[in-house]
C-alpha cells in the first residue's frame, strides 16, 4: 500500500509502533522518545495535541520561526530548544504549537517571510532581514553513483528480486549490478534522485549471465507487486515492450 510514497522507513517504524503499544500511545514524552520512528518533537506534538501537555516542538519549520525571531544565525538544537520553551504558552500549549507550525508554513516561509500579516512582527528580532536566520549553509552536492540492472527472462517471464536491505526493503525490482557485464545489450537509461544519492540506472539484457532471483513474473503478474519508482520507469522504457512478449 505505501508503494511509491518514499518514506519506507517511516512506515516500517510507524507499523512497528502500532504493535508495540498495541494501539495506546504512552502519555510521557520519555517513553514516547523511546519508540521506533518518535523523536523528541514528535513525542512533544503528540503529547500537546493529544493530551494537553505543556511542552514545545521543534519541527523544522518551527526552527526557522524561532530562528528569526530570536535572530540567531545558527541553527543550534540545544539553544532552540530553549527559545522554544521560552517561548511556548503554557496555558495552551496546543493552540501555540499548532500556530508555530501554521506561521512557519504559510507566512515564514524560506523564502518571502510575509511579515506584516505576521502576529509575531510587533518583538520579531529578525523582522528586518529574515533572509540572514540561519544563515544559509551550502548544501553537499548529492553524489551520482551509476549501476545497471539486469532484465532477466524465462519463458517470457521477467526475474526480480525482493530488497532485503534497507534502501527499498521489502520493494521488488531488478537485480542491481556495480559493474557492467562484458556481453550486455543496453535497453536504455533511467535517473532517480534519493535523499542522499542520485541513481542512474541503465538497463541491460545479458542472456549469458546467470542471474539469481527471487521469482518470475510476467507484466500483469508485476502490477500486482509492490515495486519500487526506479523498476517502473524500466519497465517504462520503450525497448523493455519489445524484450518482453506482448502476451506476458
Ligand atoms: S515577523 Fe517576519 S521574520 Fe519574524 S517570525 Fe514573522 S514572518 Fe518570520
Amino acid at each position: 500500500m505505501w508503494e511509491g510514497l518514499g518514506y519506507y522507513t517511516r512506515a516500517r517504524n510507524l507499523h512497528h509502533t502500532a504493535l508495540t503499544c498495541k494501539g495506546v500511545l504512552p502519555k510521557n514524552p520519555e517513553e514516547l522518545g523511546g519508540l521506533k520512528g518518535i523523536g523528541k518533537s514528535t513525542a512533544h506534538a503528540i503529547c500537546s495535541f493529544a493530551y494537553q501537555q505543556a511542552l514545545p516542538i521543534l519541527d523544522a519549520n518551527v526552527k526557522r520561526v524561532l530562528c528569526r525571531y530570536f535572530a540567531l544565525s545558527v541553527k543550534d538544537d540545544k539553544v532552540l530548544w530553549e527559545k522554544a520553551w521560552k517561548l511556548l504558552h503554557v496555558k495552551h500549549p496546543y493552540e501555540h504549537n499548532q500556530a508555530m507550525m501554521d506561521i512557519g508554513a504559510m507566512i515564514c516561509t524560506p523564502k518571502n517571510p510575509n511579515c506584516s500579516v505576521c502576529p509575531l512582527e510587533f518583538t520579531c528580532k529578525g523582522k528586518n532581514a529574515p533572509e540572514n536566520y540561519p544563515k544559509a549553509v551550502q548544501k553537499a552536492k548529492v553524489p551520482t553513483k551509476k549501476r545497471f540492472a539486469l532484465v532477466v527472462l524465462q519463458e517470457g517471464k521477467l526475474g526480480l528480486i525482493q530488497r532485503t536491505q534497507r534502501l527499498l526493503h521489502g520493494l521488488w525490482g531488478f537485480v542491481q549490478l556495480d559493474e557492467k557485464p562484458s556481453d550486455a545489450k543496453s535497453l536504455g537509461k533511467v535517473t532517480h534522485t534519493y535523499s542522499h544519492f542520485k541513481l542512474e540506472l541503465e538497463a541491460l539484457r545479458c542472456e549469458s549471465l546467470h542471474v539469481n532471483v527471487d521469482g518470475w513474473f510476467t507484466c500483469k503478474e508485476i502490477e500486482q507487486l509492490a515495486l519500487s519508482t526506479v523498476d517502473k520507469k524500466i519497465l517504462a522504457l520503450p525497448t523493455m515492450m519489445r524484450t518482453v512478449a506482448p502476451t506476458s
